[in-house]
């Protein structure tokens, strides 16, 4: 029984090895990545339920790595995040993503995710504006999602940052909405513009009874706040007509179109190919 454990052990500190390496390994690729000019950022359009128009566009980081092909960012934000390199990362998010939809046609809003290291960063509110500034674009029409974790942070900085954005005109939407500890508690806390209600309560919406209550109360709560509510992760027309009936406004997945690069939406045309 006793080398039973020892080997146990010895196996978990194997995997434990295997896994330093593997963040080690992906701290340096992407550190070279950047230098690189590896990353680049895929658009998911989001539409208005009762027009069909795209209300707008969600920047999402894509890492063209030469061995591994595109990897997603759930692979390597916890490294950049724990690094700091989200920080140059998300700063390049910005100012590209709001370069490359300049020219687009239409009266979109451009949705951006930070991170709650971008949001603590000193830097965050001069790189927003001089590339709000740099590619003329409306305030307005430019939107952060924050989860809240942003909101769990101690310190006043985060707080700060997000009141200094506001006052840019930018928009900012909650993220995730009600899959953390006490999502409600955190909408009193600042006044969003935007729920994003996470993908979890869509997925089943169909067979959970519970799932159609929730989203529709989350729906209305929004409404009584004076916030708009987006679904996400829609990926069936079941999903997309009981979302709208239970009164979603927006709603983005990959029924009606995958995060995709940014040629996609750069012509009408080419938006209609997409779509
Ligand atoms: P998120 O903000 O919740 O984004 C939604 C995720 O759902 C995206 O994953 C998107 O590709 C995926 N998705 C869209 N439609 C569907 C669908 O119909 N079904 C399913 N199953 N999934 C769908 P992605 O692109 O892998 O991004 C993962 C997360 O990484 C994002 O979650 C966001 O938190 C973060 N992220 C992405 N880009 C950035 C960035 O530029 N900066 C920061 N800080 N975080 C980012
Ligand atoms: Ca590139
Ligand atoms: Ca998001
Ligand atoms: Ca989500």
């Amino acid at each position: 029984a006793k080398d039973k454990g020892r080997d146990t052990i010895a196996l978990y500190d194997q995997a434990m090895d295997r896994k330093a390496r593997d963040r080690r390994e992906i701290e340096t690729d992407l550190r070279e990545a950047v230098a690189r000019d590896q990353l680049n950022i895929h658009y998911q359009p989001v539409i208005d339920l009762d027009s069909g128009e795209v209300g707008g566009y969600e920047a999402l980081l894509r890492w063209y790595h030469p061995q591994r092909g595109v990897v997603r960012p759930d692979e390597f934000l916890g490294v950049a995040e724990e690094t700091g390199l989200i920080v140059p990362i998300g700063e390049w998010v910005i100012g590209q993503a709001l370069r490359e939809t300049a020219t687009w046609d239409g009266d979109f809003r451009i949705a951006i995710n930070l991170s709650p290291t971008q949001v603590r960063s000193p830097h965050l509110v001069d790189v927003v504006a001089r590339a709000i500034h740099a590619h003329g674009f409306d305030p307005g029409r430019v939107e952060f999602e924050i989860t809240e974790h942003v909101l769990m942070q101690k310190g006043s900085v985060c707080g700060a940052n997000l009141e200094k954005l506001r006052e840019l005109g930018t928009k900012i939407a909650l993220d995730d909405f009600g899959i953390g500890y006490s999502s409600l508690s955190y909408l009193r806390r600042f006044p969003f513009d935007r729920i994003k209600i996470d993908k979890d309560f869509v997925e089943d919406i169909e067979q959970s009874a519970d799932n159609q209550a929730i989203v529709s109360s989350i729906t209305r709560l929004a409404d009584a706040l004076g916030m708009a509510a987006t679904a996400e992760g829609v990926e069936t027309r079941a999903q997309l007509d009981l979302l709208r009936k239970l009164g979603c406004q927006e709603a983005q997945g990959y029924l009606i179109c995958e995060p995709v690069p940014g040629e996609n939406f750069a012509t009408p045309d080419a938006v209609e190919a997409a779509m």
